[in-house]
C-alpha cells in the first residue's frame, strides 16, 4: 500500500498525487491527515513554511467535501492574493480527478463581480483574502452559512497584518459547528488567543524544526559596515552566477531602492511589493517563475506563501522587524528536496540578532567573507568556462564560420581561449581591480559602547509620555524599528534613550528643528553616552527593569491606553515625518554615489 493510501485518501487523489511525483507524506501531512479525515475536529497545527501544509488541509477538505453539491462547503483564509492564487492552483491540482469540483479564489484587486458569478456557479471551496471576503459578505455576494471546514492558513501572519477583524467579522458569518483548522508557523499570543475565540479543544500538531525545507537549507551571515550593504549583495550576486534569488528588505521603500539600483547596474532584477498594482505584481511573478528574472527584490508580506521552485538563495539585505519572520524568508529555498542557502548580510550593530535567530531556527550560522574582487573574477571565469563547455553547438552558425575563420586564422587555440575570456575577464577585472575589503573585523565587534549613542530629549512625564510611548513616538518619528530604540528611560521633564551609532545623523538631523505642539523639541548627545552604551540593550526600556517604577509604569500606559498611544506618534509625526523623509532621501543619493564605482554592463546570460 502507497503511503498516501495508507493515511485514508481515497483513488482519485492518490492519483493526482502519483501525478504530482510526491512519494512520502511529510510530517504535517501524516500526523494531520488521517485525524482530519476521521473527527470532525477544530486543529491546530505549527509548523515552519515548506512543509506541504496546503495538502495537509487540501486532501482531507477534498475528501470531505461533496462534489454533486453546489452548496459552499469549505472556505480557506490566507493573508495574500499571492497565496490565495497559490492554494487555489494547488487545490484545482489535488482534485482534478474530483469530477464536479470547483474552487474559487476571492482576493482584492480583481473584479469582484466575476469573482461573485464564479461563486454563484456553485464553488464548493472558496480561498480568500480576508478584505475582499468580508466585503462580498457584507454585499451578499457569497454564503458561507453552511459551511462545514475552515481554515485559517498563516495565521500568524494574517493577524500580522491586521485581519483580526475581519477574521472575526467573517467567522460570525459561518456555523457554529464547523470544524477550523488553523495553520501556522509561528505561535504568537494572538494566534492563541485567535484559537481560544474560535475552537473547540483543538488537536494540537507540531511539527518541530522538521521543516522538509528547512533542513536543507544552509544559513550564513556576512558582518559588514550597513553604508557597504549594497556593494556586498553585488558581490554576492557576483560570485554567484547563476545565482535565483530572493532579496528581502524592511520597507517597501527599501525594496523599490535595492531593486532599481540592481537594474541600473545591470542585473535581472524586479521589486515586488504592497505599492505595486495587482497586474505589476502578476507581472513580476510571472518573470520571476519563468526565470527572466534572477533577483526579486521583495517585502515579507509581498513574499509571503509565495512557492517557488528552485530558489537558490534567500537573502536578507535587512533582518526583519520580527525575528521570527526570518524562518518564513528562509523557507522560501530549499523547498521540495532541494538544498538553498539563507544570507544575511548584518551590520555589526545587529550581530546580536544572529544568536536570537539561531535560538528560533535551533540551526547555526556560518560566518562568511565578502568574496574579494578577484575571487569574483575567478568564479565569473570558470562559470564562463562551463557554460561554453555545455553550450550546444548553433548550426545555423557554420554558413558564416569559413569568414570567422579567416578573421581569427592568425591566432592559436591558446590564444583563442585567452581572447575570449579576456572579453570577460577585463570587465569584471576593471570594476573590481581596486575593490576594497568589505568585511568587518570581529575585533571592532567586540567593543559595543562605540556602537551605541545615547541621547538627551528634553521631554518626559510632565508630557505625558512613558518609556513606552517614547519608544514607540521615537520609533514612527524616526522610521525605526522596534529594537533600535532602546534603554529609553522617562524622567519628569526629560529623558534618555539610546540608537546604534549608524542612526546618529539622522536622529540629529530629525531633532535638528522639531516641534511637539508648538514646543521645541531637542536631542542632545548625553555625556555619560560612553558609560551606558554597553552591553544590555535588551529588555524594551530602561525603567522596566526597576521594580519599584513598574506599577507605575503599568499605570500609565493603562490610563492613556492604546488610541492615545497612536495618536500621540501622530502629533509629532505627520508634520515633521515629511521633513525627514526629505532629509532621508538625501541619505539615499549619497549611499548611490557609492555605487558610481558600477557602471559595467553585466554578462546577458
Ligand atoms: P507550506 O504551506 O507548508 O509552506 P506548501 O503546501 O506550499 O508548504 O508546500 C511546499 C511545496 O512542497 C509545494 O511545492 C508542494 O507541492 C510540495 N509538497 C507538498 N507535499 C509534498 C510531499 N508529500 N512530497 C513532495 N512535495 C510536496
Ligand atoms: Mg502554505
Amino acid at each position: 500500500m502507497n503511503k498516501f493510501e495508507a493515511l485514508g485518501l481515497e483513488e482519485n487523489l492518490l492519483k493526482a498525487i502519483a501525478d504530482m511525483g510526491f512519494e512520502t507524506p511529510s510530517d504535517v501531512q501524516e500526523k494531520a491527515i488521517p485525524i482530519l479525515l476521521e473527527r470532525d475536529t477544530d486543529m491546530v497545527s505549527l509548523a515552519q513554511t515548506g512543509t506541504g501544509k496546503t495538502a495537509a488541509f487540501g486532501f482531507p477538505m477534498l475528501q470531505k467535501i461533496n462534489v454533486d453539491s453546489r452548496t459552499t462547503q469549505g472556505l480557506i483564509l490566507s493573508p495574500t492574493r499571492e497565496l490565495c492564487l497559490q492554494i487555489t492552483n494547488e487545490l484545482k491540482n489535488y482534485g482534478k480527478y474530483c469530477k464536479g469540483l470547483n474552487v474559487v479564489a476571492i482576493y482584492g484587486g480583481a473584479s469582484i463581480t466575476d469573482q461573485a458569478r464564479d461563486v454563484k456557479r456553485g464553488a464548493q471551496i472558496i480561498v480568500a483574502t480576508p478584505g475582499r471576503m468580508k466585503d462580498m459578505i457584507g454585499r451578499r455576494l457569497v454564503d458561507i452559512s453552511k459551511i462545514e471546514y475552515c481554515v485559517l492558513d498563516e495565521a500568524d501572519e494574517m493577524l500580522n497584518m491586521g485581519f483580526y477583524e475581519d477574521i472575526t467579522e467573517i467567522l460570525s458569518h459561518s456555523p457554529e459547528d464547523k470544524s477550523t483548522w488553523l495553520f501556522s508557523a509561528t505561535m504568537p499570543r494572538e494566534v492563541s488567543t485567535i484559537a481560544k475565540k474560535f475552537m473547540h479543544t483543538p488537536v494540537e500538531i507540531t511539527v518541530g524544526g522538521k521543516n522538509m525545507g528547512a533542513e536543507n537549507v544552509s544559513h550564513e551571515y556576512y558582518l559588514v559596515n550597513a553604508r557597504d550593504r549594497y556593494q556586498s549583495l553585488k558581490r554576492l550576486a557576483d560570485a554567484n552566477p547563476s545565482i535565483f534569488s530572493v532579496i528581502f528588505c524592511r520597507t517597501k521603500r527599501d525594496t523599490q531602492k535595492v531593486a532599481e539600483l540592481l537594474i541600473e547596474d545591470g542585473y535581472s532584477a524586479a521589486a515586488i511589493h504592497g505599492d505595486l498594482s495587482q497586474n505589476q505584481r502578476d507581472m513580476v511573478m510571472k518573470s520571476f517563475r519563468n526565470r527572466q528574472i534572477q533577483m526579486l527584490v521583495a517585502t515579507d508580506v509581498a513574499a509571503r506563501g509565495i512557492d517557488v521552485d528552485d530558489i537558490t538563495h534567500v537573502i536578507n539585505y535587512q533582518l526583519p522587524d520580527e525575528i521570527e519572520t526570518y524562518t518564513h524568508r528562509s523557507g522560501r529555498t530549499g523547498r521540495a528536496g532541494k538544498t538553498g542557502v539563507s544570507i544575511v548580510i548584518v551590520s555589526k550593530s545587529e550581530r546580536r540578532k544572529i544568536s536570537t535567530i539561531e535560538k528560533i531556527i535551533q540551526k547555526k550560522f556560518v560566518q562568511k567573507d565578502v568574496p574579494s574582487g578577484m575571487e569574483i573574477c575567478e568564479v565569473q571565469l570558470f562559470h564562463l568556462a562551463n557554460k561554453i563547455k555545455n553550450t550546444e553547438i548553433n548550426h545555423d552558425i557554420d554558413t558564416y564560420l569559413p569568414n570567422i575563420n579567416d578573421v581569427l586564422e592568425e591566432f592559436s587555440k591558446e590564444e583563442l581561449i585567452k581572447k575570449v575570456f579576456s572579453v570577460e575577464f577585463t570587465r569584471f577585472y576593471n570594476y573590481y581591480k581596486k575593490a576594497k575589503d568589505l568585511n568587518v573585523s570581529n575585533d571592532d565587534y567586540k567593543d559595543e559602547s562605540k556602537d551605541s549613542v545615547r541621547y538627551f530629549i528634553n521631554i518626559g512625564e510632565r508630557d505625558d509620555f512613558d518609556w513606552m510611548t517614547l519608544k514607540d513616538f521615537l520609533k514612527d518619528l524616526l522610521n525605526l524599528g522596534k529594537d533600535d530604540v532602546y534603554k529609553v528611560d522617562v524622567k519628569d521633564s526629560f529623558s534618555f534613550f539610546n540608537t546604534d551609532t549608524e542612526h546618529q545623523e539622522m536622529v540629529l538631523s530629525v531633532f535638528n528643528d522639531f516641534q511637539l505642539e508648538g514646543r521645541r523639541v531637542s536631542v542632545e548627545i548625553s555625556k555619560d553616552s560612553g558609560r551606558r552604551g554597553g552591553s544590555g540593550r535588551r529588555g524594551g526600556g530602561g525603567g522596566r527593569d526597576r521594580g519599584g517604577r513598574r506599577g507605575d509604569f503599568k499605570k500609565r500606559s493603562d490610563r492613556r491606553g492604546s488610541s492615545d498611544r497612536g495618536g500621540n506618534s501622530d502629533r509629532g509625526g505627520s508634520k515633521e515625518k515629511s521633513g525627514f523623509k526629505g532629509r532621508s532621501r538625501r541619505r539615499d543619493n549619497s549611499s548611490s554615489d557609492n555605487r558610481g564605482t558600477g557602471g559595467r554592463r553585466r554578462r546577458r546570460d
